[in-house]
């Protein structure tokens, strides 16, 4: 049968994990069809029509493959052929050891591969419900579903969504940073692979100037939150700044206000109490975001809070801080392990309605499902990925049998980040030096990652031939 009379898959939702999981398909040779609402409708966090979107950061976090684990991911990705990877690669900005990406540049090298691709039908609706004549159906709608279609999935699943909040850094015009107090410099001038070990821009606290700053977050006036959402939690990851600052005074100075590993080039002897960092934005270095400073503040406070801190004083925002909810699937128990709904097979979720957490998860996810997706299609058996690799432990992680809370009947199901935790314990671990000497402490951790790392890039290989030889 040739792809044209193959019957479509249908993608829902065109951002991070949906636009590669309808890469992924195509690239199988099987039609797919992107339903994306975008710019037809919108969510309260999406400003464009594009596909893949970055709502927040524009970083992919860090790109060291051997020694972190989503380093670990991007490698794998990369060798799976994945259009986020490729997209990111190619749109890189200066961010020391993190893969950091142009944000526009980013979003329209995937809209464009996507739009051009002759095996993707682009539908630009919102989806209510899947119809039942779709067979085969991908949900990647996100934190931000439509209300519409998360009410007909609590309806599917019977088991309502946990919900949480996240919260969304702001973004500095560059040009209005005081560069006369600030100076450029990566932590430990750290070079990174698209960096030059100057790629943040440091902004200097003494402990007075410090003192007063967490004083004004936490008594600076916040959104409130409506009686449905006081009990909403939030996700530890990503906790806004003034949270992180009730606390504890000595909190914002161990988290995203460190001072270590930098130096005031403008005053070398004075050792900084807190710093406040930014991270490149955008490839013309325009912008900068203010990293970790997600924030529920009201738009006023920001402003002013913000502007006490020096280098900032006459900073213009070219975006503000806020919060948003986000919403995902109790997966260990709806989902199985090919990512399918088991009340309903013809749907299967991918990205971040599943649980995982962040960019490079998302896309993870999606490219996994796109690839069951289109193996089941073509007849082919649907292989996992082994759980030694980073795409084998997360979605172990997201199918996985996790402990049931005796109070609710839920699961442990929390979202989660990519990380060596998740990993299965290597058979042996590595404890000498090639010189045969003992390894010690940091040493030995750093050892141990490397050898879960190549453990995966070894094992992967297998599974792509193995895939290989099961659709020749
Ligand atoms: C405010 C905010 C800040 C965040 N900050 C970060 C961050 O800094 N770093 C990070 O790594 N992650 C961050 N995240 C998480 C990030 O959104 C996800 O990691 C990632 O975008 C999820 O990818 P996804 O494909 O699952 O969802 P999305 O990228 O959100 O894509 C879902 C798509 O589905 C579309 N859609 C929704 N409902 C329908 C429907 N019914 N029919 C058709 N289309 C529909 C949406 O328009 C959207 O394009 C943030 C999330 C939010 C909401």
């Amino acid at each position: 049968m040739s792809s044209r009379q193959t019957q479509a898959i249908h993608v829902i939702g065109g951002g991070l994990a949906g636009s590669e999981a309808a890469w992924q398909i195509a690239s199988a040779g099987v039609p797919v069809v992107l339903h994306e609402m975008r710019p037809v409708r919108s969510t309260d966090v999406h400003k464009t029509g594009d596909f893949a979107e970055l709502v927040c950061s524009n970083s992919f976090r860090s790109d060291d493959r051997e020694n972190n684990a989503v380093g670990l991911l991007h490698e794998e990705m990369r060798r799976l052929n994945s259009l986020v990877m490729q997209a990111a690669d190619a749109n890189q900005v200066p961010a020391g050891g993190a893969l950091a990406v142009d944000r526009d540049g980013f979003s329209n090298a995937i809209t464009q591969a996507l739009t051009a691709h002759s095996l993707i039908e682009v539908s630009r609706e919102e989806v209510e419900l899947p119809p039942p004549d779709w067979d085969s159906v991908i949900v990647a709608t996100g934190p931000l579903t439509s209300p519409a279609l998360a009410d007909a999935i609590g309806r599917i699943t019977g088991d309502s969504a946990l919900a949480f909040f996240d919260a969304i850094a702001p973004i500095v015009h560059r040009d209005s940073i005081d560069m006369e107090v600030a100076w450029f410099q990566s932590r430990y001038d750290k070079v990174g692979p698209g960096g030059s070990g100057a790629d943040y821009i440091n902004c200097p606290m003494d402990r007075a100037q410090y003192e007063a700053f967490v004083a004004a977050l936490v008594s600076g006036d916040k959104t409130s939150f409506h009686d449905w959402e006081k009990t909403t939690p939030y996700f530890d990851g990503c906790l806004p700044i003034e949270v992180m600052a009730e606390r504890g005074a000595e909190t914002l100075r161990h988290g995203p206000m460190k001072p270590f590993g930098l130096t005031n080039s403008h005053k070398p002897q004075e050792k900084a109490y807190a710093v406040v960092q930014l991270r490149q934005d955008n490839k013309l270095g325009t912008l900068f975001n203010m990293v970790g400073f997600q924030t529920k503040l009201k738009h006023g406070e920001q402003t002013r809070v913000f502007r006490t801190i020096p280098g900032l004083e006459r900073a213009e925002f070219a975006r503000l801080g806020g919060l948003h909810r986000n919403t995902f699937l109790n997966s260990p128990k709806l989902l199985d392990h090919e990512l399918r709904l088991a009340a309903m097979p013809r749907l299967r979720f991918a990205g971040q309605i599943t649980g995982c957490e962040g960019y490079v998860e998302s896309a993870a996810i999606g490219l996994l499902a796109g690839r069951f997706a289109a193996a089941e299609r073509r007849g082919e058996p649907v292989s996992l990925p082994p759980r030694t690799t980073a795409h084998g432990a997360l979605l172990a992680y997201i199918t996985g049998d996790h402990v049931e809370m005796a109070e609710s009947g839920r699961t442990s199901y929390q979202p989660m980040n990519v990380n060596f935790g998740l990993f299965p314990p290597l058979a042996s671990v590595p404890n000498k030096h090639p010189d045969g000497t003992r390894l010690r402490g940091p040493d030995k951790t750093v050892a141990k990652r490397r050898a879960i790392s190549a453990r995966a890039l070894a094992d992967l290989s297998q599974w792509i031939d193995g895939a290989r030889l099961a659709a020749e």
